[in-house]
């Protein structure tokens, strides 16, 4: 049986597989290339089935307290003014349990209630991986090296896991041709709970929020455009990037990029999925956005992220190989991830509409959304294809816990 599993990355992936590994009595490191918890970040959805994984764990009623609690959105145009609004659940097509919190907020809970069982290595991160017979040995920058039966990539979008027993993160990038930045700002337009967006211009898109017991806002510029070239160590020349794709346009967006610009926690990225023909090369997997990053557009990477460690860790602890448990865990999550995926396309299309004419009939529909006949119907068919692909898995039952 696997018995000793290192995990790259402290994220949601990473330490809900942990929970998961100790509560079927497997032990694991996770090490973290961070020197500590990244504690704040944007706000991200728990959807279908992970609320039920979230529940499993016992943790939902604190992921419910830590909620953002947020109460809704409004479309404003150049002027200010609040043209469309929707409630925060409706806005977000979150039905029943599904829970909105910080990314931060979720990683805390999860780090918290793996800690004492878990060995946490921070600030560390893994070299190299030499593949025998009866294990893996892992190098690392800081550490020294150690042997472990399996090793886990739950380090994100541009996993050094992956890079290292699958090859160049291009062979696996699919692209959407957008891009995203998110900074925390300050709140300057005093939002309670609220988020404001505003089409800036074909194919630009901002948005503002601020969440329960937040001083601060967070800022997001979303863009259209081929594939850029810039550095990505080269903050400041992101930061110029994003400014001058949103110079001159109206609104609060110079204000905006002005607080953009001091902010110390930018974030920059394409909007891209990773799309791999397997999970797995021999003792080595993918969980989370390392293996199938869905894109922030889908609204479901934590979801996935979620459902994926617990079904890693039930196989790995229903077999008595790893081979066996890690094809099942693939043909479990395969179409799960795929349903998760397509979503991301529609959805972008929506998020940065590419005309002033399809902006425009998007607010209009909201505004009178509240007047329609049939409103219900109309909302239950937008939220259709997300709520079918967050619950396109059937969690198994894995009653096969050893004591840790
Ligand atoms: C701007 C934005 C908005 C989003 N909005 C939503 C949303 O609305 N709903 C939703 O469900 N999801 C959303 N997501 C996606 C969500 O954040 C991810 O899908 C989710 O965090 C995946 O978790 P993860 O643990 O797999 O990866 P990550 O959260 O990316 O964590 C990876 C971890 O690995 C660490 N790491 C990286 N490289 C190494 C290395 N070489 N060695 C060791 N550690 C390393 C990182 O520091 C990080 O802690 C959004 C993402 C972004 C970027």
């Amino acid at each position: 049986m696997t018995k000793n599993i290192l995990i790259s990355g402290a994220s949601i992936a990473g330490p809900a597989l942990a929970w998961w590994l100790h509560h079927h009595g497997i032990r694991a490191t996770v090490v973290e290339r961070s020197p500590s918890l990244r504690e704040g970040g944007y706000k991200v959805d728990i959807r279908g089935v992970a609320v039920e994984a979230v529940r499993r764990m016992g943790l939902l009623e604190q992921v419910q307290a830590a909620s953002t609690d947020m109460r809704g959105a409004a479309f404003v145009n150049k002027r200010g003014k609040q043209v469309a609004t929707l409630d925060a659940d409706t806005f977000g097509f979150r039905h029943g349990d599904d829970t909105e919190i910080l990314r931060g907020d979720l990683a805390k809970i999860l780090y918290d209630a793996t800690r004492e069982h878990t060995e946490y290595v921070f600030g560390d991160w893994v070299t190299g991986l030499d593949q025998r017979p009866d294990g893996v040995e892992v190098t690392f920058a800081r550490g020294a090296p150690r042997r472990f039966d399996l090793v886990v990539g739950a380090d994100g979008l541009h996993s050094g896991v992956r890079a290292l027993a699958f090859g160049p993160e291009e062979d696996y990038l699919r692209r959407f041709d957008a891009y995203i930045s998110i900074s925390t700002v300050p709140n300057s337009f005093e939002l309670d709970r609220w988020e404001l967006l505003h089409s800036a211009a074909p194919g630009k898109m901002v948005n503002v929020y601020s969440t329960a017991r937040a001083d601060d806002a967070k800022a997001a510029f979303w863009f259209s455009a081929p594939p850029l070239p810039y550095d990505r160590r080269d903050v400041d020349g992101q930061k110029d990037l994003v400014a001058d794709r949103f110079a001159g346009l109206g609104w609060e967006i110079p204000a905006l990029l002005e607080a953009m610009r001091a902010a110390d926690d930018f974030y920059f990225d394409p909007v891209c999925q990773i799309v791999m023909e397997t999970l797995s090369a021999g003792r080595v997997t993918l969980l989370g956005d390392a293996g199938y990053c869905p894109s922030p557009a889908s609204g479901q990477g934590t979801s996935l992220a979620l459902a994926g460690a617990y079904v890693l860790a039930g196989e790995l602890a229903a077999s008595d190989d790893f081979a066996t448990a890690l094809a099942r865990y693939e043909a479990l999550m395969r179409p799960f991830i795929e349903k998760n995926q397509a979503l991301a396309k529609t959805a972008l299309r929506g998020i940065i509409p590419q005309s002033r004419a399809f902006a425009w009939f998007n607010t209009r529909m909201i505004r009178l959304m509240p007047y329609l006949p049939g409103r219900n119907r109309v909302l239950e068919q937008m939220s259709r294809p997300i709520r079918e692909a967050a619950n396109a898995l059937e969690l198994p039952d894995y009653r096969v816990s050893r004591p840790a």
